[in-house]
């Protein structure tokens, strides 16, 4: 989509009540417009951007007016860092990118990614950048079951990667709950890893998940689906027409009965949802909440 385009998706979406837009990708940065868009979408909405490591220094100037900015990194062994992105140097760029970010006071956090990998140092690895005033914002590693006509694919089936020793990761889940008592900057909440502890001790999704409803995808060509995993439904445009309409809730009662991934942003959307949702993040979050609570208000306020 052109730059005005996105512009005007993101009236859309505004006059529609959202709250958070992420910018994800394959790269965000990639796109040489990302500074305007970010500006633009800065204005109404909660924005998170998400990059590897590989372009925030580059693009720091875009990236200033980003609410949040998470840098992807699992690992703070570098060797494995670099095997795990297939890339040689992505370690020392992503650690420069957090270090640079954080010194020059853009709201930068560090987004790892939970698999059977880097299980074992999660606890660490939050330690080292919390005390270092970097905020740690969690992925689960997930993969997709790929269906004709999804929106796009983002994970693949990688047996070294999936997580097998679900009482070592309920441990992880009641470690992270027992470091948010004591420091700043542990960004999950409670009910998440609650739910995740469940989710791995005995395979219990307590949770419905609320794609189309909690949450929802954009993807580059300004089509909406539920979720990367299920076809388009709609333009970004013709959301307020059909947002209510049956086909949406029939649509949005066919999520409700999915429970075909276990990908750490869907599960936290799905716990959080409306405005109840979102005040307990404040709650669970008050210290980190700030930019979202004050955006919530005049977004509130406006729609
Ligand atoms: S559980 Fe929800 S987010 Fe996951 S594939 Fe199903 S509809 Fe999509």
């Amino acid at each position: 989509m052109p730059t005005d385009d996105v512009k005007k998706g993101l009236d859309t979406l505004r006059k529609l009540g959202v709250i958070e837009i992420v910018l994800s990708g394959g790269n965000p940065l990639l796109r040489d417009d990302i500074d305007e868009i970010i500006e633009y979408a800065s204005r109404f909405f909660v924005t998170t951007v998400y990059d590897n490591g590989s372009m925030a220094v580059e693009k720091i100037d875009a990236l200033r007016n980003a609410d949040f900015v998470a840098i992807s990194l699992d690992t703070l062994d570098e060797k494995s860092a670099d095997y795990m992105k297939g890339v040689p140097g992505a370690w020392k760029k992503a650690m420069n990118a957090i270090e640079t970010l954080h010194g020059e006071g853009l709201s930068v956090g560090v987004s790892p990614t939970i698999s059977r990998f880097n299980l074992h140092e999660i606890v660490d690895f939050t330690k080292f950048f919390t005390d270092r005033g970097v905020p740690v914002w969690y992925c689960l590693y997930w993969y997709d079951y790929p269906t004709e006509n999804q929106l796009f694919e983002i994970g693949k089936k990688t047996d070294e990667f999936g997580i097998t020793d679900g009482k070592a990761m309920a441990m992880v889940c009641d470690k992270l709950i027992e470091m948010k008592r004591e420091r700043q900057g542990v960004l999950i909440t409670d009910k998440t890893l609650v739910a995740l502890k469940q989710l791995f001790l005995n395979g219990q999704r307590t949770w419905r998940c609320q794609a189309l409803k909690g949450f929802f995808m954009v993807d580059h060509l300004g089509r909406v689906a539920g979720c990367h995993c299920n076809e388009p439904v709609a333009s970004v445009f013709e959301l307020p027409e059909v947002w209510d309409s049956p086909r949406f809730e029939s649509l949005r009662k066919k999520y409700n009965e999915c429970n075909r991934c276990a990908y750490l942003c869907y599960i936290f959307y799905s716990l959080h949802t409306n405005v109840s949702g979102n005040l307990e993040i404040i709650r669970d979050q008050w210290r980190n909440a700030k930019s979202l609570f004050t955006k919530t208000q005049k977004n509130l306020s406006e729609t």
